[in-house]
């Protein structure tokens, strides 16, 4: 299975037509809308997914108020994801990247301004959203589809059951990054990630919050299949997010011989590619890229490419160096919602 930028780009044209008009901003995209209703200004199918996204947030909200455990579950999913492992490792691999950077550059670089707005964000909104999109994905899943539970793993052993559902929802989390490139209306939300040209560890918290509904909808499949009823340990969800954390990382490492099964700063880097070809879709383990036949192992000596979107289709702070970064954050995550033609 292969996927091409030309087909992400022929998906994408039907409702993102206009995109490559490079530094594009809201004053722009308003001045060629010209005399359109403003509902024609708007794509519908990103309210949509804003819309989709609400009816499950209320679902996980509904869910924990009802059994009085909205607060209790919302500090366990601050524990689980911002937990201080992730923290430290975020420091140190912002250490490594000032020592052995792959492309080196200032501290306060444009796009790190940038994306530690992104952080902010992902610490503020993001965290509980993502808590709210699983516990809501459960119980929509669970309540309407509980035949998917298989009742006979409620005895296999958990060194078991706990890894094989990790790998589960880490395939889902590929499915959802497959889809996010092939499909439309879900680029609209993860071009926002792609664009960055300066990449570094702080990048992985660069997408928007409507990326994750696909992803958290999907890894929650697997969950209520294999483990219904039983909850897996937090730090295993807490070492899963710090390893795909690492792979924005400004390094050149490429893990060595483990690099074949667990995604590298390298690895990923190819991902983000100028001159995007579809490859390395995996969030920790490569076995889906190379099972889907689209895994590019990075060579230990190959130059650095430049990363980012070719065109400029979504705002970027390069080509705004003036625009104050949290307004300009504010651009970025009003585009997926103007139709531009
Ligand atoms: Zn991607
Ligand atoms: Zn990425």
């Amino acid at each position: 299975m292969s996927i091409s930028q030309a087909q992400v780009r022929a998906g994408a044209a039907a409702d993102q037509a206009g995109t490559a008009n490079p530094g594009r901003g809201l004053a722009a995209a308003g001045s060629r809308a010209g005399a359109r209703p403003a509902w024609r200004r708007l794509c519908l199918s990103s309210f949509a997914l804003a819309g989709i996204t609400a009816v499950i947030v209320w679902a996980g909200v509904a869910d924990l108020l009802r059994q009085g455990r909205l607060e209790t579950v919302l500090r366990a999913g601050w524990a689980e994801l911002a937990a201080p492992l992730l923290i430290a490792l975020v420091v140190a691999t912002g250490i490594c990247e000032r020592i052995w950077p792959a492309e080196p550059r200032p501290v306060l670089a444009r796009g790190h301004v940038q994306d530690a707005c992104y952080l902010a964000l992902h610490a503020i909104v993001v965290i509980p959203l993502m808590t709210l999109l699983s516990v809501g994905g459960a119980a929509l899943i669970g309540g309407h589809a509980g035949w998917l539970e298989l009742r006979a793993t409620q005895h296999w052993p958990g060194w078991l059951l706990i890894p094989l559902t990790i790998v589960a929802m880490d395939a889902a989390n590929w499915l959802a990054h497959f889809a996010d490139h092939r499909l439309g209306f879900l680029w609209r939300f993860h071009a926002l990630h792609h664009s960055q040209e300066e990449l570094s560890v702080l990048t992985s918290f660069r997408a928007h919050p409507l990326m994750h509904t696909t992803g958290f909808l999907l890894a929650t499949i697997p969950v209520v299949v294999l483990m219904p009823g039983r909850p897996i340990a937090p730090v295993l969800i807490t070492v899963y997010v710090c390893i795909g954390t690492l792979q924005h990382a400004n390094l050149r490492w490429t893990f060595g011989p483990a690099g074949r099964l667990i995604v590298s700063p390298a690895y990923h880097r190819l991902h983000h590619a100028l001159e995007y070809q579809s490859i390395n879709l995996g969030v920790v383990l490569t076995i889906w890229d190379v099972l889907a036949g689209c895994a590019r192992f990075p060579a230990r000596s190959g130059a650095v490419g430049r990363t980012g979107l070719a065109g400029r289709p979504v705002p970027v702070e390069q080509a705004n160096v003036r625009a104050p970064a949290p307004l300009l954050v504010a651009e970025q995550l009003i585009e997926p919602f103007q139709a531009h033609r």
